[in-house]
């Protein structure tokens, strides 16, 4: 039997804080009342926010990341349409596989597992594009398997140092409302979330930004799509309403996880996720333990997947975690199965839940095998987060 609180440290779903678990708490709505559109018309807006843009339009989608990652190919592009896409983890990957699967035909460019999108590739292969053949370039921000942060802007600056005319597509589902996210400043064309990371809430809803530009590529796309069409969705979003039925009790705790998000203030969020993963980090170093993610610039603000040593398999790791200290840590996945172990750390997260994730973390680690310094890894996140270097006992 489990006793004491069982610690949630995986990349998403994340922690639910009680105010939004009490937000949800309500009973049956009518989705038609003539007053629902007071809660959701809000959502739409408040969203923008999260996703920072005055021109694009938000669509919420019962479904998850994977739903509105759908919804974004088949509402703007054309079948055997040739996209530009990057695989360099798990979700990249999931990604190409779903545009092929569509009836894309997919550039793919493959790089370590660990780097982040290959920008001057992608630059190259849009220079050569001179006929503007490729319709949509793709970017996972954060890639949620390596713990590995891309630069879009960087991916933008490529498009127009080409001239070209492709949409941009990012997957920002473990970095929206957690890492800085510009969809106007970078030229984000289709930006995609899902409620259950950044957003506090459960998962259910997949959430989706659309540019104006997309939104005209949209009027002409000839995928077939149903459920999630823009249109149906566009038609009834304008009332407040869907075209099917939402989950109401989601809705009114993503309203609750707004508006802690604003209270905190966003660039507050992203500063705090900035400033916890750094002290995870140091943590993480004095175990004398690398990360998945190639160099510092392309460490994750949310995710640090790391490496056990040679002869630890981390899934023992996970597994002394979760059976005997009621503690679950992501698993590596795909080609970093048994490899390396990922500590999820953004939502709503504070020091000293960090500090519970490094203590658990090394406690399992020495119990799997690894010769670590326990202890070493709480005391270095426990000096970044107090600013004090070093910590003398006073004697008296
Ligand atoms: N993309 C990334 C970067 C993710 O981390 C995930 C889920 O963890 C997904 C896509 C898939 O999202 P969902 O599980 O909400 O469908």
């Amino acid at each position: 039997m489990k006793t004491g609180q069982t610690h949630l440290f995986i990349p998403g779903p994340t922690n639910v804080p009680d105010d939004v678990r009490r937000a949800m708490n309500i009973g049956q709505q009518d989705m038609r009342a003539s007053d629902f559109g007071d809660l959701t018309i809000g959502l739409f807006e408040d969203l923008k926010q999260v996703f920072r843009t005055r021109t694009g339009e938000v669509f919420l989608l019962p479904g998850s990341g994977t739903g509105a990652w759908e919804a974004a190919i088949t509402n703007t592009l054309n079948p055997g349409d040739k996209v530009l896409m990057a695989r360099y983890g798990q979700f990249s990957d999931l990604w190409v596989q779903m545009a092929q699967r569509l009836g894309l035909e997919v550039e793919v460019i493959d790089v370590a597992w660990g780097a982040g999108v290959p920008v001057a590739e992608f630059e190259r292969r849009l220079g050569a594009d001179t006929r503007d053949e490729i319709k949509a370039v793709f970017v996972t921000h954060n890639e949620t398997a390596t713990g590995v942060v891309s630069d879009v802007a960087a991916v933008r600056r490529a498009l127009d140092a080409s001239f070209h005319d492709a949409l941009l597509f990012v997957d920002g589902v473990s970095s929206i409302g957690s890492i800085d996210f510009r969809m106007d400043d970078w030229g984000v064309d289709l930006a995609v979330t899902g409620s259950q990371k950044g957003l506090m809430c459960p998962a259910g809803l997949g959430i989706l930004a659309v540019s104006a530009k997309a939104a005209v590529a949209a009027k002409t796309s000839t995928m077939r799509r149903a459920f999630f069409e823009f249109e149906d969705m566009r038609a009834m979003n304008a009332g407040g309403y869907f075209p099917y039925t939402p989950p109401t009790m989601l809705l009114h705790g993503l309203r609750a996880a707004l508006d802690r998000i604003f209270a905190e203030g966003l660039d507050e969020v992203i500063a705090r996720h900035a400033r916890l993963a750094e002290g995870i980090r140091r943590g993480i170093h004095a175990w004398g333990l690398d990360l998945v993610a190639e160099h510092p610039s392309l460490y994750s603000n949310t995710v640090s997947t790391i490496r056990t040593p040679d002869g630890v398999d981390a899934r023992e790791v996970i597994r002394i975690a979760y059976d005997e200290m009621n503690t679950s840590f992501g698993s590596g996945l795909g080609r970093l199965a048994g490899k390396a172990f990922r500590i999820g750390h953004l939502g709503d997260l504070n020091e000293g839940m960090c500090l519970t994730a490094l203590s658990i973390a090394e406690m399992a680690l020495v119990r799997a095998g690894a010769q670590i310094p326990m202890g070493a890894g709480v005391a270095e996140a426990q000096r970044h987060f107090t600013g004090v270097a070093t910590a003398q006992p006073r004697l008296r």
